[in-house]
This record gives structure tokens, sequence and C-alpha cells, in this order.
């Protein structure tokens, strides 16, 4: 885990003032990082009944498609509003400044999925947990969610106390 900590930078004071940024660019362009990454993310749900995997825009694409691609599932990206040519589902949800929302195709899931979900990192679970009941609201099952970094100090995980929580990095 240290050669995965060590591809990720801090970057002070972004995008405002007083937050330090973690920024995983370093690690998405190491081939060997990224694979270590993905093989990481996915090994608890190794032999379990999970049969999509669902990603945050926009890093959550980046982590979630190989995942789904590395587990042969269909991967469905969640996203933000205006984005999507079909019909859709939407959640939205509050943050600390103003509101955020996720969208998804309407027929993005089957109702008996298994999903998996994936992003880059979990700071206070306001997008994590917005995911899952947009999953929830397509009629699919959440099994898991699974981040590369959880900044501890924000107890997103609180949000999340129904849902096995996965994550490679703390902070
Ligand atoms: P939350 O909703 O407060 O848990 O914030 C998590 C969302 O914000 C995820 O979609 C992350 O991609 C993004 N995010 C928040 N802070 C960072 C950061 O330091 N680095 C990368 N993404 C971040």
């Amino acid at each position: 885990m240290e050669r995965l900590k060590n591809k990720i930078r801090d970057i002070p004071d972004f995008p405002k003032p007083g937050i330090i940024f973690k920024d995983i660019t370093p690690l998405v362009r190491d081939p060997a990082a990224l694979r270590l990454a993905v093989h990481q993310l996915l090994s608890p749900f190794l032999g379990r009944d999970i049969t999509a995997v669902a990603g945050m825009e926009a890093r959550g694409f980046i982590f979630g498609s190989l995942v789904a691609w590395e587990l042969g599932i269909p991967f469905v990206p969640l996203r933000k509003p205006g984005k999507l040519p079909y019909d859709v589902q939407s959640v939205s949800y509050d943050l600390e400044y103003g509101s955020a929302t996720l969208e998804a195709h309407i027929d993005a899931f089957d109702c008996n999925d298994k999903v998996l979900l994936i992003d880059d990192l979990l700071a206070t679970g306001g997008t994590a947990k917005a995911s899952c009941e947009l999953v929830e609201k397509l009629g699919a099952q959440v099994v898991a969610c699974a981040f590369v970094v959880e900044l501890d100090f924000l107890d997103g995980r609180k949000a999340l106390d129904n849902y096995q929580v996965h994550s490679l990095l703390h902070y």
C-alpha cells in the first residue's frame, strides 16, 4: 500500500483555500500502480455475487470501468446533470455550499443487479450515499462501495453504515 500512497499527490489550496486535494493522476499514469489499485479494489469481492459496477463522475469512471472490465461485468456511469442522452433517474444531495445531482439512465440496471460502487475518494460520504440511493431508485441492490482513498477524519463511512465499505488508503 505504501507503493500506492507514494502515487497520491497532495495539492494545497485546491479547489479552494484550506483544502488539501488528493490528486490521483500520478497513480493512473503508472501502469503497475494502476493495476495494483484495481486488483486491490476488487479483491474482497472475488467470488461474490456482483453483477454490475457503477462509477461516479469523473474519477470513478477510471477505476470503476477497469474493475468492471476485470470482473467481466457491465459498467454504469453515474453522471452530473444534463450529460446523459436518454431518460434519466436522478438524486440530489447537499454539499457544504449548495447541492449536487447525479443521474443514470432509467434502464442502466436490471432489477436483480447486485452493484459494486466505485469512486476515487470517500470524503464526507455525500456523493457515495446519493449514488447508493440512485442505484436503489433504479431497482438494483448495492452490495458494497470501494474507494482508492478514504479521508478518515471526515467520517464519510458513517453515511454508508448500511453498506460494506472498502478503501485502499487511509488519511
Ligand atoms: P464526498 O461527497 O464529500 O464524500 O466527496 C467525494 C467526492 O468528491 C468524490 O466524487 C471525489 O472524487 C471528490 N473529492 C473530494 N475531495 C477530493 C480530493 O481530495 N481528491 C479527489 N477527489 C475528491
